[in-house]
């Protein structure tokens, strides 16, 4: 099933699923990689984490929050149609992402609140749709919130020449996902802390991209903490100091890694990751200097 829903507090948490597999190569996806450690950490990841072959299992999937009568989407994946060479896998993609928001009870038209974590290419695509060959903000009652140092550096990033695969996908994907909704007004940026409603909050959390933002729901005395990209897979739990190849700014990216992990730690909130395999969500306690994950797997769906 491609939709789940979690229960926190008062509201409700559903995983809208785009993709789910071996979607990186594992050897190039961690900066630090070693293959013996992460053979070692097999049984401690779980069984849905890493293939036999030792490619990592993720996912591609937007978080959709109910909360209060409102609806709030936390990240975009890379949606359809995109000129998204040289990246293959990704290139003018049809899914069924959009049927999986409906099965969560959701039209784009009722999307209140789009917050994206940071503006990567897997993180912003369903911000626009192709109609009639232009690219339109597929959530048009919504109000989109980027990170203003997101925002600018991205924008900083477009102006200079590129030619490499990373770089050049930077470029469209600022062009056909980040500008439509700016040009058609629908963005906020926010800087710093920013609530988007009661019980939820935005804070900095930067280093994997300078603007990095996490959002935290607090409701009823339950906690969970949507953490974009601070952390890809769960090996990095145990091996906080390891960063993806993506991660722009390293030492930070470790240091709001461990921050992120103590946090949830400490108040038992539920880290909500953006790309870990099912069931895609865990609670994090401290074991030495490092962390463990208990994995919650999703309510049933009613
Ligand atoms: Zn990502």
């Amino acid at each position: 099933m491609a939709v789940q829903r979690w229960g926190v507090g008062s509201s409700s948490v559903f995983r809208v699923e785009e993709l789910l597999g071996q979607l990186f190569e594992t050897r190039r996806f961690f900066a630090d990689y070693d293959a013996e450690i992460v053979e070692s950490l097999r049984e401690w990841a779980g069984p849905n984490h890493l293939s036999p072959e030792g490619n990592i299992i993720s996912s591609i999937h937007s978080w959709l929050i109910e909360i209060d009568g409102k609806r709030v989407l936390v990240d975009g994946c890379v949606g359809d149609a995109k000129d998204r060479m040289p990246f293959r896998d990704w290139h003018e993609m049809r899914t069924s992402w959009l049927d999986n928001l409906h099965a969560a009870g959701c039209t784009p038209d009722e999307v209140d609140f789009v917050m994206c974590t940071h503006l990567h290419v897997d993180h912003v695509g369903w911000n626009t749709r192709l109609e009639n060959g232009r690219w339109v903000p597929t959530f048009p009652n919504a109000r989109y919130l980027f990170s203003t140092t997101e925002y600018e550096y991205w924008k900083g990033q477009r102006a200079e020449e590129h030619t490499a695969g990373f770089e050049v996908v930077g470029d469209k994907v600022f062009d056909d996902s980040v500008l439509p909704v700016v040009e058609a007004g629908l963005v906020d940026l926010v800087d710093g802390e920013h609530d988007i409603l009661d019980g939820l909050h935005i804070e900095p959390a930067p280093g994997h991209t300078p603007g990095s933002i996490t959002l935290e729901l607090h409701t009823a005395g339950e906690r969970a903490l949507f953490t974009g990209d601070i952390m890809h897979h769960p090996i990095q739990i145990r091996l906080p100091d390891w960063n993806s190849a993506f991660c722009e700014l390293p030492d930070e990216a470790r240091a709001t890694r461990r921050r992120v992990l103590e946090h949830c730690a400490d108040t038992g909130a539920l880290l909500m990751p953006a790309h870990f395999g099912w069931p895609h969500a865990g609670t994090i306690r401290r074991e030495g200097d490092t962390f463990a994950v208990d994995y919650v797997e999703p309510n049933a769906l009613s």
